[in-house]
């Protein structure tokens, strides 16, 4: 195998030090050139005097110096601003790009790689959630391979390997329910951060955790599948899986339901988009039946649930309102990590906004950043109302 060059957009966080751990496992089969991190200079340092790569990028232009101090003097150049994180995917000996970014920060490196030709392992679902017309169309134009990281879309992905895509009926994506899995409107009305953080079987970042506790992340998700795999919003299903071992499936033309299953290990679904299209060895925990007796389905609830409701309608109108969509969740988010809203307000929230904003039917890049700033000052007045409503109304 020849050896790639990888850049790491998002290298602190949760896949991005999972996917350093894939890679370190092939020493001689990457070569990581770039890695970045928003705030957590101490990690960048750390990785970078571990990996070094050519380039890091620091967001945060506060930590710029004393990066710079650590790495300079060892060759490798250092990077501040969002602005650089487009810069840095153009680096021109880099194959692939891997986003692990949060939200909508991923959208513009992301599409800057895919200008370049790069390969893109993608893990931040929100740039396609987001720009899904406009990312799939510059990948096919610039004969780039958009390879899923999210372990749904990379169960698909392995299902469709020597499938014909019109052999498709439908994508059914699993989700495991998350912490509140059968709670009612009662308890969700009550219900903590520090309770919506403890996910039952994924170790991720905050964002996806709390996305993944109110149905969100399965709603992203549906975005996502729609744009990776040319599928109609009526072609995907949402299935309750509460043990996570099924990771999604695919229904063919003739009643067969393909499913790819594995632990609940990210590991898996970066190794698979790092070497695709080969499979490669490794010594990670096998399933084991013996301990996984019963697999469960159930319908989920989207009357309690209703951020899946939203995403599935946001989709339906399609334009800019999946831009929308997210904007306000990546606000409410925020907001009830910070416990500024509770868990049922951040769903409130995002239906107000979306019906707020102005609607683009096919908006491009410069549309995106200002519908997304827009709807995230909406968001946050909306957030700030309740706020004041909540501490009159005790
Ligand atoms: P984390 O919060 O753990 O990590 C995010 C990374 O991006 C960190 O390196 C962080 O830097 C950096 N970052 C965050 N915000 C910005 C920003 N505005 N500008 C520049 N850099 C930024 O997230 P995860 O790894 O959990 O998730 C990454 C993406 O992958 C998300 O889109 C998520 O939905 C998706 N995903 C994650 C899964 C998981 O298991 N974690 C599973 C499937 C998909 P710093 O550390 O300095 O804050
Ligand atoms: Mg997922």
């Amino acid at each position: 195998m020849i050896k790639k060059n990888i850049a790491i957009l998002g290298s602190t966080g949760s896949i991005g030090t999972q996917t350093l751990s894939v890679i370190s496992e092939y020493p001689d089969l990457f070569q990581v050139q770039v890695l970045t991190a928003a705030n957590n200079y101490v990690l960048l340092i750390e990785q970078a005097r571990k990996y070094k790569p050519l380039a890091v990028v620091i967001t945060n232009e506060k930590y710029y110096s004393v990066v710079n101090e650590a790495l300079h003097a060892i060759g490798i150049q250092v990077y501040t601003g969002a602005e650089a994180l487009v810069e840095v995917v153009k680096i021109s000996s880099i194959d692939v790009v891997l986003t692990a970014l949060v939200g909508f920060s991923g959208l513009e490196p992301t599409l800057a790689a895919i200008k370049e030709g790069k390969t893109i392992a993608l893990a931040n679902k929100e740039t396609l959630v987001v720009a899904g017309a406009l990312i799939t169309r510059a990948a096919k134009e610039n004969n780039v391979k958009i390879l899923p990281v999210d372990s749904e879309h990379s169960a698909i992905f392995q299902c469709l390997v020597g499938e014909q895509s019109s052999a498709v009926e439908k994508i059914i994506l699993t989700a495991s329910g998350g912490p509140f899995l059968g709670k009612d409107r009662a308890f969700l009305s009550t219900a903590s951060s520090k309770q919506a953080l403890k996910h039952p079987n994924w170790q991720m970042g905050d964002k996806i955790t709390i996305d993944s506790a109110s149905l969100m992340n399965k709603g992203l998700e549906v975005i996502e599948a729609r744009w990776l795999f040319n599928v109609d919003v009526r072609q995907i299903d949402v299935v309750i899986h509460p043990q996570s071992i099924i990771h999604s499936m695919v229904q063919f033309k003739d009643g067969s339901v393909k499913a790819q299953l594995g632990l609940p290990d990210m590991k898996l679904p970066i190794q698979y988009a790092l070497f695709y299209p080969n499979r490669v060895e490794n010594n990670h925990p096998r399933l084991d039946f013996d301990h996984f007796s019963q697999l469960t389905f159930e319908k989920p609830d989207r009357e309690v649930f209703a951020n899946l409701d939203l995403a599935y309608k946001a989709l339906e109108v399609g334009g800019s309102m999946p831009c929308v969509l997210n904007a306000a969740n990546e606000v409410v988010v925020a907001a009830f990590l910070k416990q500024e809203i509770g868990f049922l307000e951040m769903s409130d929230v995002i239906a107000e906004i979306m019906t707020k904003t102005n609607f683009i039917k096919e908006p491009g890049l410069s549309d995106f950043l200002e519908i997304d700033q827009v709807s995230r000052m909406y968001a946050e007045e909306s957030v700030k109302r309740k706020r004041t409503i909540s501490s009159t109304n005790f």
